[in-house]
This record gives C-alpha cells, structure tokens and sequence, in this order.
C-alpha cells in the first residue's frame, strides 16, 4: 500500500471530509512507526515530535516500556473478562485510583471511550440527586457520545435533534453567569478545570472553588472532567488538587489507557456510587474495564505515581514558560496543560501547519482557533524539551 492508496480509502470509507481538508493544508502524515515522544510517516523518513499527545493520551509517550509490558503479559493469560464476574485486575485498579484521591472518590465505573464515562457521570448524578438539570461550559467538551454531547456544542448536537431537555450552557470563568445558572433543579455542574477545546483558558483562583461552593449551597454535584487534565498533565496527578477541591465525580480516560489498550473509568463519592446498590445492572459497558486495559492503567498510573514524576512535569512547564519568552503568542500553562494563544484568530491553525513541517505535531483548539493546544508528552527528556523549544523558537521568533 502506499500513502495515495491510503489517503483514497479513507476517501472512499472512512472520512471525506477529513482528506479533503488534509489535502487542503498539505497534511500529508501517514502515521507509521512510533516510539518515545516521536513517530514517522509510514511512508517517507520524516518525523514528528507529538505536542499533542491525542489530548493527553500518550502522556507517557508512545508505547511506553513499562505499559507495553504490562498489557502484553495480560493477553498471555486474560482476555476482555466479563463484566458479570469480578477479576483481580479490576479490583486492585478500583483500589488504586479511589486511593488516588485519598479515599474521597470510592466508587468506580469502568467504560472504553471518555464520552461513554461523561454518561455514566451525568447519569448517576441524576440518580444521586433525583434532579435532571445539568450545567456545562459554553465551548467545552466532552464527547459525542448520548449525555456528553448534549452537553456540548450547538454544532455537534443540531443535527441531531438538538437541545435535550435539562441542559444548560454557561461561559466558562464567569462567576455570575453560573451564580445565575446553578438552582434547586440542577442535578450537577459539569466542567474541565481547563477547557481544552476552549483553547486552554486557566481559570481564576477563586473560579472552581466557587462553582463547588455554590453547587452544596444549592444541592447540586460537581463533576470534573480530568479526561485531559487528568494523570498528571497539569504537574497533580488530577487538576481538581491545584484548588483544594472534593468533587461528587472524576472523570478519567484518555491517559488511563497508556495509549495501548482502551479503559476509562468514571469515580465517585459513595452516595453517588449508590446507584448500583439496588440495581446492579443500571449501567453496562461490556469492554468497558477489559482486563488488559486495567493492566495498562496499572501501570500507567506506577508510572504517574513514581516519585519525582510530577516533580518533572512542573519543571519542565517552567523550562517551556522560560523557553517560549519574547515569541508572539501568550502563554496559557498549567503544568504542561499548554495553550500558544496568538493575537489574531485562526492563528493556531496557521501555526499548527507551521510547525507541522518543522517536524512538531500540534493541534490548534476547535473553539478557539487562534490558540494551538501544546500537550508535549510529560516523559520528555530535558534534551528533547531543549529540541522542541528550538523548534519552535525557530518557527516563531
Ligand atoms: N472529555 C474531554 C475533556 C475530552 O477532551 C474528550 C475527548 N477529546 C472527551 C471527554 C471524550 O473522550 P472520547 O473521545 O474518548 O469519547
């Protein structure tokens, strides 16, 4: 096969548009080799640094030793599982991510897609509350799967008969407008601590915290999607950690999975978990937990736990902030949470294809595109980070 070949394949079968538009900007990547923070066209010698990480997904960069060895001596030995019967796997990764909020989030739903876990949240936090009105930010995202696109965008969900009964939208770091938005119908308040799509916008100290107190005032949960933030990204290993916060849910998936095997998991305070109590099947996924993903979450999280690990995260943000001073975009960061923010709109979408033939693969954010996400995997070396600095240095300055 070569690169024409599949370029018309995915023409013919996949995605039209999606060629079209490649072909448009002069995208021509083949995705080939991969390994570290780089991989190689399938058909030619050139490479890419991944600054994009699929939005967090290959944090710990490409086929990570240590998570391709884990999931490879899972497949010696289990297979998907069943999600009738308890296995060990499942437990022990149920016990290490409650612990990783200090007990606080007990319960866990296993899912294979991020969006699938945003419906389990939004599903027991209707339950938990027997209310059904649910608040999301204007411009976030949380999938395009039944609950998390209605509580996305407009665009995505039109098409689709549009705007489901009980869901609101608010600007995202205005305390006014969710002040007037949270009442005694809300179920719960769905945000990113850092809206990715939205273009990376870090929001005021006292903004999250505020959402959480005026969700208990008024009885509603709080529901954070840290399916981008989440596992270390933002130098925590969850971002609701920078304010002190104790959300009713956390929502995980993207890095969970090591980038090897899919696995998303949906946590939760025990009163929300509650929802399994009398009805056990209430909720289904039958991948979702598949025991070699539960192995690559295991070690995922080792990895993400080992000492001196987020340590290396904020130190390398810092070398970025200082590496990236006098160029002609701001700065958004929290951790290596990045967003280039340039001062003309659809500018991130110039300087993704810029950098895209200086050898650094990036993304510029759907809802703002004068901004390129920056999400460089959080196992880059100093040397590589020296690398990816130059770079863009050399492309911007
Ligand atoms: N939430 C956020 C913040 C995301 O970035 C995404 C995926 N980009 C999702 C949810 C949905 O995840 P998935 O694509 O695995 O359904």
């Amino acid at each position: 096969m070569d690169r024409d070949r599949v370029f018309q394949l995915y023409r013919e079968h996949v995605n039209a548009g999606k060629i079209a538009m490649f072909e448009r900007y002069g995208l021509d990547a083949v995705i080939g080799r991969r390994d570290g923070i780089r991989f190689w066209d399938a058909f030619d010698e050139r490479s890419w640094i991944n600054c994009h990480c699929n939005g967090g997904v290959f944090n710990l960069g490409h086929r990570h030793p240590a998570v391709l060895e884990a999931v490879l001596n899972s497949l010696e030995s289990v297979d998907l599982g069943n999600h009738h019967l308890p296995a060990p796997g499942r437990a022990e990764l149920a016990r290490r991510l409650a612990a990783t909020t200090d007990g606080h989030l007990p319960g866990v739903v296993f899912g294979v897609s991020g969006g699938e876990a945003i419906d389990v949240a939004i599903k027991a936090a209707r339950h938990a509350t027997g209310r059904s009105k649910i608040i999301s930010a204007r411009g976030g995202y949380h999938g395009h799967t039944g609950l998390a696109m209605a509580a996305g965008d407009a665009e995505y969900r039109e098409p689709f008969g549009g705007t489901q009964p009980g869901f609101t939208q608010v600007p995202f770091n205005d305390p006014a407008a969710i002040d007037s938005a949270v009442d005694d119908a809300t179920a719960a308040v769905i945000l990113e601590p850092v809206p990715a799509t939205l273009g990376m916008p870090i929001p005021g100290d006292d903004y999250l915290p505020g959402v959480q107190r005026l969700c208990r005032e008024r009885g509603a949960l709080l529901i954070v999607d840290e399916v981008q933030t989440g596992l270390g990204r933002t130098g925590e290993i969850w971002a609701y950690r920078h304010w002190s916060l104790e959300p009713d849910v956390l929502v995980t998936a993207k890095a969970l999975s090591g980038g090897l095997y899919p696995i998303t998991a949906t946590l939760m305070t025990r009163r929300v978990h509650a929802i399994f109590d009398d009805e056990p099947f209430i909720h289904i996924s039958t991948a979702g937990g598949a025991e070699p993903g539960c192995a690559a979450a295991l070690a995922v999280l080792d990895v993400a736990e080992s000492p001196g690990f987020l340590e290396h995260v904020n130190a390398l943000g810092e070398r970025f902030e200082a590496g990236f001073i006098d160029l002609p975009f701001s700065l958004r960061r929290l951790g290596l949470m990045m967003g280039l923010a340039f001062p003309a709109r659809d500018a991130g979408m110039l300087a993704a294809k810029l950098l895209f033939d200086a050898g650094i693969f990036s993304v510029y954010a759907g809802n703002d595109t004068s901004v390129l996400q920056f999400l460089p995997p959080l196992v880059t070396t100093d040397a590589e980070a020296g690398e990816i600095i130059s770079i863009v240095r050399s492309v911007f300055a």
